[in-house]
């Protein structure tokens, strides 16, 4: 039975763990921290809990494929149902817009609110739809560095209706070019957020995005976001593969281009399939540190993406006028994200999102309270004065909240903990602290992200947020399935 080796216990390399241990593999993780999931982890604080990263999750399919995959039926480990509005908006000049999971209600709730007709809203996410449809067979589900996907008659079809992809133009020129409205700009504008980019640089074939949610919905996990992580630990567990805590792997070892096995704890591990789900920055810079001649240093160069700055509050009373998902948009989007990407600082007028599970857990919050996961996008870490940064940034967030909701939150705030990119790096050795590896601020971005196999030591592979096809947990879960069906095309020569 060929022996595999995950470094990094994040949702990528559960996942991964669980599709080669069905491919017959000896699995084994080791994991730096004393918990898996990594980003998409939880805590607790004076009586409310927090899931500390991710709090969207969108094409839950990805993660039922998993159990299925294993026999297994997805309902008896994981549970999660649909929302039917997605998020709140708030915005400065005191509109409201209800983000409803019904593609005919959300349009009249545009047409009412910002007078945006029902047919240009349609025709937008049809637009949204047709991106999706041209890219998503040859960005997302397949490796970009295997020439025979290119080859075959599904992807050629793509390929030659790649004009429809918008790449030649940024995401903020195509939806101020369809949108009469500015609030429907920013609306769409934001989801380059998604994958912690810029939409006046990003490409507008990331309208693909709206699609996504749009179409395939939004969802929340009863036990919330961490039971992804949860639920895949007892999957992979059941399947054999054995997960090892506080075990850091410090070194790669290779011979010429060869990988011959990986230090942890002082001793020498050997496997015929090592996976890192490590950052790949990291991966190089740490693990394969003294062979330079192996790193690509093109890939290697990439702007990171955006990071964050997280306020989790535990608050004193529920406020009905919110939902799971609110943002309060700022009101000048292009100087805010100009402080972010080209000034590397954060904006005083920051657009907030705020995310409360115990709307749909009650059981997050003591009775008549509420869990606030209070977040906002910040450059990543090059340096920055985070400690100032940090006090002026919460003095913002209050009056803006404070004002918009006419109550003082920062007397309700009973509870309070912070995590800014230095913790977001150090925590899930994520490079500069980015949330999604590196960013898609211009269209070669896709092909310049690393590949899920390294192109010069043989037997490494590489899964989760900072290879193809990128971060953010569907894609984390793409990106095992890739590695999985690489190695099962390649066959692991066992040792
Ligand atoms: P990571 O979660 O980065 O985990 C990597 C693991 O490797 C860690 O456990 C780390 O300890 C371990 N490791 C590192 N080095 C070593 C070593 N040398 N030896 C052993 N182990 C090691 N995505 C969404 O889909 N929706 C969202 O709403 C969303 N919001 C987000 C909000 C925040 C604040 C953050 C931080 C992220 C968010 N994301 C969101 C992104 C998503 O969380 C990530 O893309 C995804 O979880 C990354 O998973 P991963 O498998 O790449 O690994």
């Amino acid at each position: 039975m060929p022996k595999a080796i995950i470094i990094g216990a994040g949702i990528a390399g559960i996942a991964t763990a669980i599709r080669l241990a069905v491919q017959g593999c000896q699995v084994e993780i080791f994991e730096a921290n004393s918990y898996p999931g990594g980003k998409l982890t939880e805590f607790e604080q004076d009586g409310f809990r927090f899931d500390a990263g991710p709090s969207l999750f969108t094409m839950p399919r990805y993660v039922d494929e998993l159990f299925e995959l294993a026999g297994k039926h997805p309902k008896d480990f994981f549970i999660y149902q649909k929302l039917n509005k997605v998020c709140q908006y708030f915005y400065e000049d005191g509109t409201q817009l209800t983000a409803y999971a019904d593609a005919e209600r959300f349009v009249e709730e545009v047409q009412n609110t910002t007078g945006e007709s029902v047919t240009s809203v349609r025709k937008y996410l049809d637009n949204s739809a047709d991106i999706y449809n041209v890219t998503n067979h040859v960005f997302l589900e397949r490796s970009l560095h295997q020439l025979k996907n290119f080859l075959r008659s599904d992807i050629l079809k793509s390929v030659f209706r790649f004009g429809k992809i918008d790449a030649f133009r940024t995401m903020h020129q195509a939806n101020a070019g369809f949108f009469k409205d500015d609030r429907m700009v920013q609306f769409y504008d934001r989801y380059a957020t998604y994958n912690g980019s810029n939409p006046y640089q990003a490409p507008a074939t990331l309208n693909v995005i709206p699609h996504l949610e749009q179409h395939f919905g939004a969802y929340f996990p009863q036990g919330g976001m961490h039971s992804i992580t949860t639920s895949l630990v007892k999957l992979a567990e059941y399947l054999g593969v054995k997960f090892n805590y506080n075990t850091p792997v410090s070194q790669l070892l290779v011979n010429g281009y060869k990988l011959t096995g990986a230090v942890v704890n002082g001793s020498i591990v050997y496997a015929d399939i090592m996976v890192s789900n490590m950052d790949v920055w990291f991966t190089y810079h740490k693990l394969l540190k003294g062979h330079e001649h192996l790193f690509p240093r093109r890939i290697l160069a990439q702007e990171r993406s955006s990071s964050a700055l997280i306020f989790y509050w535990g608050i004193s009373r529920e406020f009905k006028e919110l939902d799971l998902h609110n943002i309060f948009f700022s009101t000048d989007y292009k100087a805010e994200f100009d402080l972010i990407w080209k000034d590397k600082t954060i904006s005083n007028d920051p657009t907030i999102y705020l995310n409360i599970s115990s709307k749909y857990k009650p059981d997050d919050a003591p009775e008549g309270c509420e869990n606030w996961f209070t977040m906002i996008n910040v450059p990543a870490n090059t340096g920055q004065d985070w400690d100032t940064l940090i006090a002026t940034a919460r003095e913002d967030i209050l009056r803006k909240l404070t004002r918009i909701l006419g109550q003082d939150i920062g007397s309700l705030i009973v509870s309070e903990s912070v995590l800014d990119p230095r913790g977001i790096e150090s925590k899930t050795s994520s490079y500069q602290g980015s949330l999604y590896g590196t960013s898609s601020n211009n269209q070669f971005a896709a092909f310049l992200r690393h590949a899920n196999r390294s192109g010069k030591v043989d037997g490494l592979y590489f899964c989760g947020g900072s290879v193809h096809p990128g971060g953010g947990i569907p894609l984390c879960l793409l990106s095992a399935k890739i590695v999985a069906d690489w190695i099962k095309q390649k066959g692991p020569k066992t040792s």
